[in-house]
């Protein structure tokens, strides 16, 4: 299936300059959703995972189905205020403006094994952030999976501790 007609490109959003991933136009295609899924379970179910770890808010469409279908747990790593109990805190720079993210104490035992989950790679900001959540509570990241990656804009740099799978790479 060819994934990348799927995703429409909105031009200069949120800001100037910015070539905006839609990736609603996926989520509105049944059989590409599932494609996409099923492309995550496919790499990942044989991989050793305690829990998987979805960044608000695109990060949980790709990680909660992946979750129940390989069977574990799913954790949310989200803006900063939204989570109810004690939280851990990581500040990072996005693409456009910087930000907080948290994720609960106790959303999982020291030592797990986590696989992190979201739509797009761009800068690596976020995911980084979300990997300093994981190793303030102990936890360790497995591989970072992501739909879509800008490789132009370099995240990886950002991320050379982490093994990163993407399904789809624009040079
Ligand atoms: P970054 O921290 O720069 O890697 O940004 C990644 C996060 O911001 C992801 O959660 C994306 O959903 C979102 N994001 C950043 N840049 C874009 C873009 N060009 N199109 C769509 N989403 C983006």
């Amino acid at each position: 299936m060819n994934l990348r007609e799927k995703i429409r490109v909105i031009e200069d959003f949120p800001e100037a300059g910015i070539k905006f991933k839609d990736i609603t136009t996926l989520l509105q295609d049944p059989q590409a959703y599932r494609y996409v899924i099923e492309q995550f379970k496919e790499r990942y179910q044989d991989y050793e995972i305690d829990a998987l770890v979805g960044i608000e808010a695109r990060g949980f469409l790709m990680g909660a189905p992946l979750a129940l279908e390989l069977d574990k747990p799913f954790i949310l790593a989200r803006k900063e205020g939204k989570l109810p109990a004690e939280v851990v805190k990581a500040e990072y720079d996005l693409e456009y403006g910087s930000n907080v993210l948290e994720m609960h104490q106790d959303a999982f035992t020291p030592g797990d094994k986590i696989l992190v989950v979201d739509d797009l790679l761009a800068t690596g900001g976020t995911a980084k952030a979300t990997c300093d959540l994981i190793q303030k509570l102990e936890g360790e990241v497995v591989e970072l999976a992501f739909l879509l990656e800008l490789a132009y804009l370099e995240g990886r740099k950002k991320l050379e501790a982490y093994d990163i799978y993407s399904i789809i790479i624009d040079e």
